[in-house]
């Protein structure tokens, strides 16, 4: 029965740690993916557009000056006047384009003539542009661009300091009849363009740059180390055509292993697209230690729980053991203890062959101290007798409450005489004793009868010889012991 018990604990113990295991993991899974989820969305439908919107703002104010500036410059009725007016006093241009470039902090500032083709600088005239030389491309791109089209924005080497990069605003001039009459402009460093996305990247956190509408990276900062180009960035590739397309987008793609939440926007007045990108969040990785310390905490509850569990589990069962196995009354071993305990020392006495010997004894005219002092001093006497009895057996002996006022005691490696002569010992130590219950003295004798078990003797042919010597003690005149041959 204690095996069984036993294992149903197990069972028990198994099925409730899987059981918190299973909800705790399903729980902690569900809400990290909410939170990621919810995370997630909020970067992409709102905190990567609206940094982005306010990169996009800020940058759009400082590259729209060199525009306006080179708008006022073609608009000037100065430059035009002097054009129509065959470019005579070239100084005075040269030192319109130094004022220019002076009042306005731009990096260079040019005028050059469709009469001439003369290329003047705020630093005097610099050189003579040919449409064959691919350098002077630019003027001819310019020159043909449709009506509609003032301008054009484009990142070349400095005209007059070719060691520098410069962001050129080329605009159109035309005479007071419209008739084109050159380009006019000034042109932004591209250090101080990218000095400006360093700042927007430090302050927002993200990684910021430009390409041109074929997808070519044109702008980025010194840190940037993506690829040249939309198409040819991982895991960009099939989604380049969707931002070149569009004038804003927003999604997130996978970039070794992580994602990237990507924003970007057209940049009109330069035909660029700012893109915005944001790696896995840091509010992803404090999403994934909760998540941990979750699990941690859970497993910390379970591993309580279980203990507590085992512990109450391992108190009940005690118990119900001692429960079923012992008589409520004096706390001595029932029927039921005895069997099992019976064969487990039959076993034994057999396998080292030492004799095993049973007592049965019983109360002599118990009636009479029921009728003489009631039925619950009859009880205590009983547990007086069963306190006494266990005073005189060994560790190994078993006391059994037989029956009402009769008990059995099993005496392994005793033999009959042995055996006997315990008996006779528990016989004179009742008999000289007064039990004393609420100040009643009362006498009680005992009849024993013994029984040695024989080889290979079964439970109830012992009893039965050691019932029957009991019989003979109480028919041979009570307080005695009686062996059974
Ligand atoms: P004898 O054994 O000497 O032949 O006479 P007896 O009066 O003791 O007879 P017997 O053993 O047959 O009867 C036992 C009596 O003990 C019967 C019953 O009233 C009483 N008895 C049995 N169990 C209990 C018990 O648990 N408590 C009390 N108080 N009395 C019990
Ligand atoms: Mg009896
Ligand atoms: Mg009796």
């Amino acid at each position: 029965m204690g095996n069984r018990v036993w294992n149903d604990k197990k069972r028990f113990i198994w099925i409730l740690s899987l059981l918190l295991l299973v909800a705790f993991a399903v729980t902690s899974g569900i809400s990290y993916q909410v939170a990621h989820d919810s995370l997630s969305t909020q970067i992409k439908e709102n905190t990567l557009p609206l940094t982005s919107d306010n990169i996009y703002s800020e940058i759009q104010q400082d590259l729209l000056r060199p525009i306006f500036i080179s708008s006022l410059m073609a608009q000037d009725t100065f430059v035009r006047d002097w054009t129509i007016n065959r470019e005579q006093t070239p100084d005075k241009l040269i030192r319109y384009l130094k004022e220019i470039q002076d009042k306005y902090a731009t990096v260079t500032s040019f005028f050059v003539s469709e009469a001439s083709r003369k290329y003047y600088h705020s630093s005097g005239v610099l050189k003579q542009i040919e449409d064959i030389e691919p350098e002077d491309a630019w003027y001819f791109r310019v020159r043909s661009l449709p009506k509609h089209e003032h301008y054009e924005v484009n990142i070349d080497p400095d005209t007059a300091d070719k060691n520098r990069t410069v962001i050129y605003v080329n605009y159109k001039v035309f005479d007071f009849d419209g008739n084109f009459i050159g380009v006019t402009g000034v042109g932004l460093a591209v250090e101080s363009v990218k000095r400006l996305i360093e700042l927007y990247q430090a302050r927002y956190n993200r990684s910021v740059y430009f390409t041109d509408r074929q997808g070519n990276v044109t702008l980025h900062s010194e840190q940037y180390n993506g690829a040249a180009s939309l198409q040819t960035s991982s895991g960009l590739e099939s989604l380049a055509t969707r931002i070149l397309t569009s004038p804003s987008a927003s999604f997130s793609y996978q970039k070794a292993g992580e994602t990237v939440y990507l924003n970007s926007r057209l940049v009109s007045e330069f035909k660029w697209h700012l893109i915005v990108e944001q790696q896995e969040d840091r509010g992803e990785q404090k999403l994934l230690t909760t998540f941990w310390v979750n699990i941690g905490l859970s497993l910390l509850i379970t591993i309580a729980i279980l203990l507590i569990a085992n512990m109450t589990l391992g108190k009940y069962q005690r118990k119900l053991e001692r429960m079923a196995s012992t008589d409520k009354l004096t706390g001595a071993a029932n029927r039921q203890a005895f069997e099992d305990y019976f064969a487990k020392s039959l076993a034994n006495s057999i396998l080292e062959s030492s004799p095993m010997s049973v007592l049965l004894l019983d109360i002599d005219h118990f009636k009479r101290v029921n009728d003489c002092h009631g039925h619950n001093i009859g009880d205590l006497v009983i547990q007086t007798l069963s306190h006494l009895l266990k005073g005189q057996l060994r560790n190994d002996d078993l006391l059994c409450r037989w029956g009402g006022e009769e008990f059995l005691i099993l005496l392994p490696g005793c033999s009959l005489s042995q055996g006997s002569d315990i008996a006779e010992k528990i016989r004179k130590l009742v008999e000289a004793r007064l039990v004393t219950i609420n100040g009643c003295e009362i006498n009680i004798t005992i009849s024993c009868g013994v029984a040695e078990c024989r080889t290979s003797e079964k439970a109830e042919e012992l009893i039965n010889r050691v019932d029957i010597a009991l019989y003979q003690a109480k028919e041979q005149g009570r307080n005695r012991v009686v062996m059974s041959y």
